[in-house]
């Protein structure tokens, strides 16, 4: 555990969050700012700061992640399709160090996500 980290924090209970998923591996908790109805965080309880620091030594973690979030669509009712993103570093806008999906639902998404220039 990364001592400094809030989602460590969090996957270790010592912060606070509104879990809607866990096992061993994966935590999911609701974001504190939903940006859609749905608007779940999956992270690996296991510190991994992004995903530039995936391997093949952890990608595993990542393969059951997203088993949890097809999971979590059926009990979550996103039975009309959900959005799956990840933010990674500075140019992708990664504000918390720690590997985590956002899992976005209940509404129609927009694409592109991001203004063009
Ligand atoms: P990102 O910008 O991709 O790094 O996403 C970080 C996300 O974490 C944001 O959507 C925040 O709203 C969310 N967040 C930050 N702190 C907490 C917290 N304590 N509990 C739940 N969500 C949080
Ligand atoms: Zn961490």
């Amino acid at each position: 555990m990364m001592s400094d980290c809030i989602f460590c924090k969090i996957a270790a209970g010592e912060i606070p969050s509104t879990k809607v998923y866990e096992d061993d591996i994966v935590l999911a908790f609701k974001d504190l700012e939903p940006q859609a109805p749905t608007h779940v965080l999956l992270i690996p309880k296991a510190h991994i700061a992004s995903a530039a620091e995936i391997t093949p030594e952890n990608s595993a973690l990542v393969a059951h992640i997203f088993e949890v979030a097809a999971k979590l669509a059926k009990e979550l009712r996103l039975d009309n399709g959900f959005r799956v993103v990840n933010n990674c570093g500075e140019d992708g806008m990664q504000s918390v160090q720690h590997l985590h999906f956002h899992m976005l639902g209940g509404k129609k998404m927009g694409w592109p996500p991001y203004p063009a220039n």
